[in-house]
């Protein structure tokens, strides 16, 4: 009888997504922080992508290594301390962990590290100095992750969820670990292939928008082709908020052994972008239009809507009150609830108590050129703020606003957070006893995943906004990069660059 040795697989999530020109740091109050068991005990039921490979991983009977799960909503950049801390945590398992058959990993992709740059680079080199080079690792990334060769020559599979808002985070994960497991059994030779456009679309961001959608479509075609093939493609828009090198669209494709079909894939997909590139736009509704929309709703549902320029979930702070100022100048009698970050007046009324009356300069305190608006109101809940995520997007993985509380402000519900709250999840409001059906509308700060989580809950209508989400980029002082459309660049053609054992030398993809 011979007895196979159960494979041994490590596993891990680094999760942030950095918006450079926010200035509240990123610290580590800021982190959710899983070990040992409890990472994959609270983690293998989550629509994520930590999830997806921890479930196939345990389904192929892998004996599964936790090394350490963090992840904190998007903000500013991570102290350099906090991210340095995970890392020499994580290398540290690793090197305790014993032989190893595999690395399969969540990361995000646009995390930077003060005195570090890219998280996800410093930690990719970091296991693979640790692993050697002949153990696969694995990664999922968001799609919004800025992936470049040097990334690249880091690791072995590099993919993405497919979709914005991310309804598919768990198929990343599960992406990860088929092709980290046909690679241990030998079945595939990956080689990638990786073009990069110097460009930040203006808008159009949905992969159900055009010209998106038809990239997509494109990508799934080329798949279905080449069965067996052609593995994986991955369009990654980048988080554009982000002053590094190098920014822009990647695309990326997987086959097995052929570099010439994923060459094909990607020099399709990279043309076209760079051809439709004028198509990405959006038209939101103003913010008296969104309330004018509010006031002639159907009454069966309240509307969420998305407050476009101060999207947390792209970094920004979360402290506008653009639209409750609106509403307020307009003395419209609508009843809405207005999440705000601001830890001075989250700590004045917790400190004032339930049912006391409390006057606090509300929010503006972060965000360069946003001031804070003056309100009263009576405290109806206070709380830590921690919460678990309704989903679908991160669905039952664990969050929080810090230390809150919701102020009743003449009809107008307030809940005022520590910290930038991931408020495109219901469960942020309903989890500090907040009654959404009982308002006319909710404000999210998201622009995309809101749309999902609020399924059945609320009506979407995103609305242009001031902040620091905006897809006006003459708004933020680039310094390291050049990119369509700040700069007016002429192209003719975009290198593709090949990765993995029998990768070929780089070619021009003429666009
Ligand atoms: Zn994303």
């Amino acid at each position: 009888m011979t007895a196979t040795r159960r494979r041994r697989i490590a596993v891990g999530q680094l999760w942030q997504e950095s918006h450079d020109f926010n200035p509240a740091r990123t610290e580590a109050s800021d982190f959710v922080v899983e070990r040992g068991d409890e990472l994959i005990m609270r983690n293998r039921d989550a629509s994520s992508t930590l999830g997806g490979l921890l479930r196939r991983l345990d389904a192929a009977g892998v004996e599964l290594v936790p090394t350490l799960a963090v992840r904190a909503r998007p903000g500013g950049r991570v102290a350099g301390e906090v991210y340095r801390g995970f890392r020499d945590e994580i290398v540290a398992t690793l090197r305790a962990a014993g032989p190893l058959d595999a690395v399969v990993f969540e990361l995000h992709g646009a995390m930077t590290a003060e005195g570090c740059g890219s998280a996800e680079l410093d930690i990719l080199k970091a296991m693979r100095a640790v692993v050697g080079p002949a153990v696969p690792i694995s990664v999922g990334f968001d799609l919004h992750g800025h992936i470049m060769p040097a990334i690249l020559r880091t690791l072995d599979i590099c993919t993405a969820c497919k979709t914005n808002p991310h309804a598919d985070t768990a198929e990343a994960g599960e992406n990860a670990a088929d092709l980290a497991l046909a690679m241990l059994d030998g079945r595939i030779r990956p080689v990638t292939a990786y073009a990069k456009l110097p460009m930040l679309p203006r808008g159009g961001w949905e992969t159900t928008d055009e010209p998106l959608a038809t990239l997509h479509r494109m990508a799934r075609e080329a798949i279905a082709a080449a069965p067996g093939r052609l593995l994986d493609v991955s369009i990654f828009n980048v988080h554009p908020y982000r002053d590094v090198p190098e920014m822009g669209q990647a695309i990326i494709a997987i086959a097995d052994g052929d570099a010439a079909l994923a060459e094909r894939s990607v020099a399709a997909i990279a043309q076209a972008m760079w051809r439709w590139r004028e198509r990405f736009k959006d038209d939101f509704a103003s913010i008296d239009r969104a309330l004018d929309r509010v006031a002639a709703r159907d009454p069966s549902l309240p509307l969420v809507l998305s407050d476009m320029g101060d999207r947390v979930l792209a970094g920004a702070p979360g402290d506008s009150t653009a639209i409750l100022r609106r509403l307020r100048e307009r003395g419209l009698a609508l009843r809405g609830v207005h999440p705000a970050t601001d830890p001075a007046s989250a700590a004045r009324a917790i400190a004032a108590g339930i049912g006391a009356t409390v006057r606090l300069e509300l929010g503006g305190g972060i965000t360069p050129g946003f001031a804070p608006m003056a309100i009263a109101g009576r405290v109806l809940h206070v709380s830590d703020g921690d919460f678990v995520q309704k989903g679908p997007y991160q669905g039952g993985q664990r969050s929080t606003l810090g230390p809150c509380a919701v102020l009743d402000c003449d009809g107008q519900t307030v809940l005022v957070t520590t910290a930038a709250g991931m408020t495109q999840d219901p469960a942020a409001f309903t989890s500090q006893g907040i009654d959404i059906a009982a308002h006319d509308f909710v404000v999210a700060k998201s622009g995309n995943h809101f749309k999902i989580s609020f399924a059945g809950v609320a009506v979407p209508l995103v609305v242009d906004t001031p902040g620091m989400s905006t897809h006006d980029f003459h708004f933020f002082p680039y310094t390291q990069t050049r990119f369509w459309p700040m700069h007016d660049l002429q192209l003719d053609a975009v290198p593709v660059t090949f990765f993995g054992a029998d990768a070929p030398p780089a070619r021009r993809a003429v666009l």
